[in-house]
C-alpha cells in the first residue's frame, strides 16, 4: 500500500484539474494522496470527493512559500483545516502578493517590447495562486517563446531581466501557521535546497516533518534524509511533485511512499489535537468568565 504526498493541480502551477489527478491517483493505485498546491487550498474540496469518488483517502494540504537565513524553502503542512480563518487571511495574503507580482512582471516584458496582458495571464491561469509558469505559458501561446524553457531562460528565471522575487514567510511563522490551522509541518525537497545547514532550527522551532522521498532526491540523498529524519525524530514524508505532463508522462507513480507514512502522520495530528484539548477546554474555562463580566 503506497502513497504520494506531494501533487499539484491548476489551482497553482500544475495541469491536471482534481479530477484528472485524482483519476492518475486510482490507476496507480495509491491508497492516499495529498494535494500541495502553492500557497493556496483552494482545489482541496474538489481534490477530496473526486478521490472519494475514486475510493482514495484523501489528506488536505498546501506547499508554503518560505524563508530561513535569507533561503527560500518550501513547507509542506499536511492535514490542514482548510476552514481555519487565520490560514486562510494567510493565504490570501499570499495570492494578493503573487497578483501583484503578476503585475509587474508582465510590466517588465512590456518594457522589453513584449506586449503581453496581465489579463491574459490571468485568465490562464484561472486560479488564486498564479506564478511564473503562467507567464511563461502565455509567453508561448503568444508565440513570444517557443517553449516553457526559453520563457525561464529569457525571462523569468531567477535574474533575468522580467524576475520578481516571491512573497515568503519566515519558516517560523509557517510551521506556527500550519500548526494553528491543525496540521503538520514538513520541510519539502531538501535535497533542492542545498541548505542543511538549517533544518537543526526547523526542528527546533516545531517542524514535524522531513520530505525524505522525492522525484529529484537520488537514492543517496534520500538515505541522508531518512538519516536526518531518524536523528531528529522527524516523521518521513515523500511525493513525486507532480505538476502534469513531463516529458510525456505524468510523474505521479513515479515515487511511492509507504502507506504508513500517512499513518503515523494521522496519529501525530490525533496526538496533538489530544494533547491540546485539556488546553482550549481551560481557555474556555478562563473566557467564560470574562464573556459573562461583558454582557
Ligand atoms: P513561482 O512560484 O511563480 O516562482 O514559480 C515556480 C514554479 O515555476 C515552479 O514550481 C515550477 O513549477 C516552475 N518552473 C521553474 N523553473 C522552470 C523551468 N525552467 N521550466 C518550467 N517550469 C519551471
Ligand atoms: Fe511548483
Ligand atoms: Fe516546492
Ligand atoms: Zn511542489
Amino acid at each position: 500500500m503506497y502513497a504520494d504526498l506531494h501533487l499539484h493541480t491548476h489551482f497553482s502551477d500544475g495541469t491536471y484539474t482534481p479530477e484528472e489527478l485524482a483519476g492518475h491517483a486510482a490507476r496507480c493505485g495509491f491508497k492516499a494522496v495529498a494535494l500541495t498546491d502553492h500557497d493556496t487550498m483552494e482545489g482541496c474540496e474538489r481534490m477530496g470527493a473526486a478521490c472519494t469518488e475514486r475510493g482514495v483517502e484523501f489528506v488536505p494540504a498546501s506547499e508554503l512559500t518560505a524563508q530561513h537565513d535569507g533561503i527560500e524553502i518550501h513547507m509542506l503542512g499536511y492535514f490542514l483545516d482548510a476552514r481555519h480563518e487565520r490560514l486562510l487571511t494567510e493565504l490570501a495574503r499570499f495570492q494578493t502578493v503573487r497578483v501583484q507580482r503578476i503585475h509587474e512582471m508582465v510590466s517588465r516584458l512590456n518594457k522589453l517590447e513584449v506586449p503581453i496582458q496581465a489579463e491574459a495571464v490571468f485568465a490562464l491561469a484561472n486560479c488564486r495562486a498564479p506564478g511564473r509558469p503562467h507567464v511563461a505559458r502565455t509567453l508561448v501561446q503568444g508565440g513570444w517563446c517557443s517553449s516553457l524553457d526559453e520563457a525561464f531562460e529569457r525571462f523569468l528565471r531567477k535574474g533575468r531581466p522580467a524576475w520578481v522575487p516571491k512573497f515568503k514567510i519566515s519558516a517560523m511563522d509557517a510551521i506556527q501557521l500550519i500548526h494553528d490551522a491543525g496540521g503538520l509541518a514538513s520541510l519539502a525537497h531538501p535535497g533542492l535546497n542545498h541548505a542543511d545547514e538549517i533544518i537543526p532550527d526547523l526542528v527546533a522551532a516545531g517542524m514535524d516533518g522531513i520530505e525524505c522521498f522525492h522525484t529529484k532526491h537520488s537514492t543517496t540523498l534520500t538515505q541522508r534524509y531518512l538519516e536526518m529524519a531518524d536523528t531528529h525524530s522527524l516523521l518521513v514524508t515523500g511525493g513525486s511533485d507532480c505538476h502534469g505532463m513531463s516529458k510525456g508522462r505524468p510523474l505521479i507513480g513515479s515515487i511511492k511512499v509507504p502507506y504508513e507514512c500517512v499513518t503515523r502522520l494521522r496519529d501525530a495530528v490525533l496526538k496533538r489535537a489530544t494533547d491540546n484539548a485539556p488546553m482550549l477546554a481551560a481557555d474556555a474555562a478562563s473566557e467564560g468568565p470574562v464573556r459573562d463580566r461583558q454582557s
